[in-house]
């Protein structure tokens, strides 16, 4: 039986009447972005996260890219960026002009290693980007420490981990600023792109709105250079529905992982993820470490038995083409290498059925 790694028309399919009465609605209206859409969305989700302010955005890059403008990092300033992670979160540093700091990660939660962060912290190092990998909370009583010890702004970088939990409070609100991503793949996804900016401060909560229409207030009026991060009422109604069944989902994400930990506990040829004390991981990626050098051949094994795998992700970023002579700190990872060599991400999808569950575990140990 063949097992997909998503499947997202079999979330889409229940909801399709209330996209379709919020798309009519939308439709003769005729007010497609931002408007009264996008802040009953940004409200609910506010609520959801507990957090003050939630600030739809185009799209989580962009909301990346607005926070850091917002902070007002630039050329001359360094920001510490893990080497192990989606490439918008890097690629948003390098935008503003300022220069990525390479920190490995930690082999167990796949989470910035704050020794290494503190072996490469310079006077000239202004802000982080610690990232929620796969869905799993950064220890964020570390990181404050750590954040406020070296006079650094942190960015949560929360595309993943929407829900995502450390000791009982979500992620996107313990920072100056959190990032979220809509992208159809992660836990709460659009129906195309979106995003969204968190944050606790009043005065940043006006900035990112400014820097989000062209910096722009009142109409026409400019005092800050932004862009167009805005995002649309369609999006907005899309995802506020969804939004509403995030918990089950997160739920059958979490039945999954549990399940695969049991089914899986003596497997040899890979090691499970770690689930850390303390948090509460949303499973965006159940995410194997293959011994031995074999990921490529489990990868083409579990394809030739329709079973669907991708590989988050196949090349550290200090190791990408575009940031050759870009960024520093290359030359001492070594985790995130050996991570994007063995690291490979199997079907964890809230709608995947017992059945398939049991057909992944099985073609896992006949490997
Ligand atoms: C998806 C993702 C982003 C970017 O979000 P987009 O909405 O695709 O622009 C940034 N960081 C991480 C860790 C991500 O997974």
């Amino acid at each position: 039986m063949p097992v997909p790694l998503l499947d997202i028309q079999r979330q889409h399919g229940p909801l399709a009447t209330e996209f379709n009465q919020a798309f009519n609605r939308i439709l003769e209206s005729g007010a497609f972005v931002l408007g009264k859409e996008v802040q009953d969305f940004e409200k609910s989700v506010a609520d959801y996260i507990g957090v003050k302010h939630a600030i739809g955005i185009s799209s989580g890059t962009d909301a990346l890219l607005v926070s850091l403008m917002a902070l007002d990092i630039g050329p001359g300033d360094e920001v510490l960026c893990p080497a192990f992670t989606f490439f918008g979160t890097a690629g948003s540093i390098a935008r503003v002009g300022a220069t990525p700091v390479w920190v490995d990660v930690d082999r167990d939660s796949f989470n910035i290693d704050l020794n290494d962060a503190a072996a490469k912290v310079s006077p000239a190092t202004k802000a982080m980007i610690p990232v929620h990998l796969f869905g799993q909370a950064c220890d964020m009583t570390a990181l404050a420490a750590f954040a406020g010890k070296h006079g650094l702004a942190v960015i949560e970088d929360a595309a993943q981990a929407i829900g995502a939990e450390f000791e009982k409070r979500q992620v996107g609100g313990f920072t100056e600023l959190g990032a979220f991503s809509f992208y159809p793949t992660k836990n709460l996804g659009g129906l195309g792109d979106g995003g969204l900016v968190t944050t606790n401060d009043d005065a940043l909560a006006e900035k990112v709105i400014q820097l989000r229409n062209h910096g722009m207030h009142p109409k026409y009026v400019h005092n800050l250079i932004g862009g167009n991060f805005r995002l649309d009422a369609l999006q907005a109604a899309f995802l506020n529905i969804k939004l509403s069944r995030l918990e089950s989902w997160h739920s059958a994400r979490a039945e999954h992982a549990c399940f695969y930990f049991g089914a899986l506990s003596q497997a040899k040829a890979f090691e499970l993820p770690t689930a850390l004390p303390g948090r509460r991981h949303v499973w965006n990626q159940f995410t194997l470490k293959v011994r031995d050098g074999r990921r490529d051949e489990l990868r083409a094994f579990l394809a030739k038995k329709g079973i669907g795998s991708e590989i988050y992700y196949p090349i550290a970023l200090d190791q990408q083409r575009c940031f050759e002579g870009v960024g520093r700190g290359g030359e001492t990872i070594t985790v995130s290498h050996e991570l994007a060599d063995s690291v490979l991400s199997i079907p964890v999808f809230p709608e995947m059925t017992g059945a398939e569950r049991d057909e992944v575990v099985s073609v896992l140990l006949d490997f």
